[in-house]
């Protein structure tokens, strides 16, 4: 086989499609986020409107200055796996936080979200006899990979359906094992989960509840916990997983559920077990990140206030987005290489950051750019943002809301 004409091809069926990822390469400026500079081609100033630290927290004083202490305490690196000398007392002290937050037993730490959801779903779903993986149609990659890699039956419910999700369910002995899995916030529409009722759902059948809560914790709920803490269902779900990488702006992801499912996973899981621990620093990061957010309101109240300003200024000029309850605003173009355009033009000529979102992150014909305001963003960076698009949904002849429909 020509190994080298086989890559380069699939590598042009990506481009032909408009498909094709190219990353910006951004200089990040502590203290001056969202303002970045652009290392792309020419190097200019650029306002990053596509960042999923959502709330400017990986610049926050108080997880800097956390980190920076933990580094001088501690060096670099965890220096093994978390079995093999890796577990510092920075990260015993951060799964404390962790399982506070979500009011649970327990919580483990993995190295990112992504590994989280792969290690333990895989665990649980391929370890406990003959159970059956109910998954909503939109979960997150990690989550399917999951599954997938658990070997476990799966059905996929049709996404954010009661009734469907209740067929499957209904269709099953009760006795039969089964996890349902399923997100809070979905990233790429912004909508959210009908959590209760879901939960409703697993109580009777008895089923296992797992959600992904990684666009959600540190927004939503009095102490930053997430929908389910904003909704007072914490205690209904069997795990709850998050980020350290979004809100809490660190990196790193955790599973927390009861003491024994916590210890089950840390017992059973690769993912977990054989892999070195996040830097102490990290931890200490994280864990001020999130203290910090569970006594201030301030970041999410002033976060919402800059999407409603972003969603009115959208609709004052007929640039379609999906309406949805969250702080994530998905603007349709529904065409890759519009998409790709749009995003291109408002780099070189506006110094606007939004990468385009195409297949198969999104399915084909939906294809939009993401935007996540947050409470840095200042009003002239919404005036920018506002012309920009404005000027180029024209250049594009893309169709506007009709304004009498708004
Ligand atoms: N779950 C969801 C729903 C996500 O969107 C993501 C990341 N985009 C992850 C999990 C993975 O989290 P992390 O970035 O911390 O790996």
């Amino acid at each position: 086989m020509n190994y080298q004409g086989f890559f380069k091809s699939a590598l042009d069926d990506l481009r032909d499609q408009g498909n094709y990822r190219v990353f910006a390469d951004l200089e990040r400026h502590c203290g001056d986020f969202p303002h970045a500079t652009s290392r792309t081609g020419e190097t200019s100033d650029v306002t990053i409107w596509c960042s999923n630290d959502y709330l400017g927290m990986g610049q926050h004083p108080k997880v800097l200055a956390a980190m920076h202490e933990a580094l001088d305490r501690c060096g670099a690196g965890a220096g093994g796996t978390r079995n093999i000398s890796g577990t510092t007392h920075d990260h015993v002290l951060l799964e404390a936080e962790l399982a506070d937050l979500h009011a649970k037993e327990d919580a483990l730490l993995f190295t990112s979200g992504y590994v989280s959801n792969w290690a333990a779903l895989g665990t649980l779903a391929g370890r406990i006899p003959d159970c059956l993986v109910l998954s909503d149609a939109l979960n997150h990659a990690s989550m399917i990979e999951g599954i997938r890699h658990s070997k476990a039956e799966r059905m996929i419910w049709k996404h954010n359906d009661l009734a469907d999700l209740e067929a499957k369910l209904a269709a099953q002995p009760l006795e039969r094992p089964k996890l349902i899995a399923f997100e809070s916030v979905y990233s790429m529409d912004g909508d959210i989960a009908p959590i209760k009722e879901i939960c409703d759902l697993a109580d009777k059948y008895n089923a296992m509840t797992y959600l992904d809560e990684v666009h959600a914790v540190g927004l939503y709920g009095p102490r930053g916990g997430g929908i389910a803490e904003r909704e007072g269902l914490m205690d209904r779900l069997t795990v709850i997983e998050g980020t350290l990488g979004k809100a809490y702006g660190v990196v790193g992801g955790y599973i927390a559920a009861s003491r024994e499912l916590c210890d089950f996973v840390r017992s059973f899981a690769s993912g977990f077990i054989f892999t070195t621990a996040l830097p102490p620093a990290v931890a200490a990061g994280a864990a001020a990140s999130i203290r910090h957010l569970k006594d201030s309101v301030e970041e999410r109240t002033a976060q919402q206030d800059k999407v409603a300003q972003v969603r009115a200024r959208l609709d004052a000029i007929g640039i379609p987005h999906v309406e949805n309850p969250s702080h994530i605003i998905p603007v349709m173009v529904g065409d890759p290489h519009k998409c790709k355009f749009i995003s291109d033009m408002l780099l070189q000529e506006h110094g606007i950051y939004i990468q385009p979102i195409n297949y198969p992150t999104v399915p084909k014909g939906t294809e939009r750019l993401r935007i996540t305001p947050s409470p840095v963003h200042s009003a002239e960076d919404i005036d920018q943002l506002i012309g920009a698009l404005e000027d180029l949904w024209g250049q594009c002849q893309l169709a506007r809301m009709p304004l009498a429909a708004q």
